[in-house]
């Protein structure tokens, strides 16, 4: 997996702009990276960028490393999961500075800056592109039978941890090569990139109808709240 995700970022900086600029919070064996990913231009002027909020393990945790992956406002009028976001980082950041993050974790509080950014005489339009008319959350890139096509040849029976790096990092090449794209879908591309190779992949949605079932009595009520409006958050496999 740690190949194929340099690998990833190698070829990311060929298409996209990639500037780490925090690299490093208290010393060397607490990581917390801040990258800001460039999107493709929207027009002459404009330009959107990800903030991808990425907690490394410490050194002092030497088991098989795993991935979880969080975003928030993919469908950008839903904002409570920017708020469960914003306290998620607290609750992070002070997990790290107790040496508690054992496995990575990846977190895009704006996962669509272009849908945050549209509004139309005063109503805010986040859940489809006004560019394109898609939903945000629909019309992802099915790799699907080319991944298929890639893989058949390479899987080696038996030995499921290599050939999910195998077909994870096949999804990763594939996804990269999708360039000659609309901006939206541009944006889906950067982000399956992200996640594909994550073990939990959580997207953050909302709804007027919800159901309490990741609330946490542990943690601060506002936080509860929080999650219980943000009710849907949903695993892929
Ligand atoms: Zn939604």
């Amino acid at each position: 997996m740690q190949y194929s995700c340099k690998l990833y970022l190698l070829r990311l900086k060929s298409n996209i702009i990639l500037i780490i600029f925090l690299s490093i919070i208290s010393s060397q064996i607490m990581s917390r990276y801040i990258e800001k990913i460039l999107l493709p231009q929207q027009g002459v002027g404009m330009q959107s960028y990800l903030l991808v909020h990425r907690y490394l393990p410490t050194q002092s945790h030497t088991e098989s490393k795993k991935k979880a992956y969080i975003q928030a406002t993919l469908h950008a009028d839903e904002v409570p999961g920017l708020l469960v976001s914003h306290h998620l980082i607290h609750l992070l950041d002070e997990a790290m500075k107790a040496n508690r993050i054992r496995h990575e974790i990846v977190l895009i509080p704006y996962a669509n800056p272009l849908g945050l950014s549209q509004f139309v005489l005063g109503s805010h339009i986040g859940r489809f592109s006004l560019a394109t008319g898609v939903n945000f959350n629909r019309d992802w890139p099915d790799k699907s039978k080319e991944i298929v096509r890639e893989v058949k040849d390479k899987l080696i029976l038996g030995d499921v941890q290599k050939n999910v790096e195998t077909i994870r990092y096949t999804m990763k090449d594939l996804i990269i090569k999708d360039t000659n794209i609309t901006v939206e879908k541009q944006l889906k591309r950067i982000l399956y990139g992200i996640a594909c190779d994550a073990d939990i992949v959580l997207d953050l949605h909302c709804d007027t109808g919800t159901y309490n079932n990741i609330s946490d009595p542990s943690i601060s009520t506002i936080t509860n709240i929080l999650f219980y409006r943000c009710c849907y958050a949903y695993v892929h496999p």
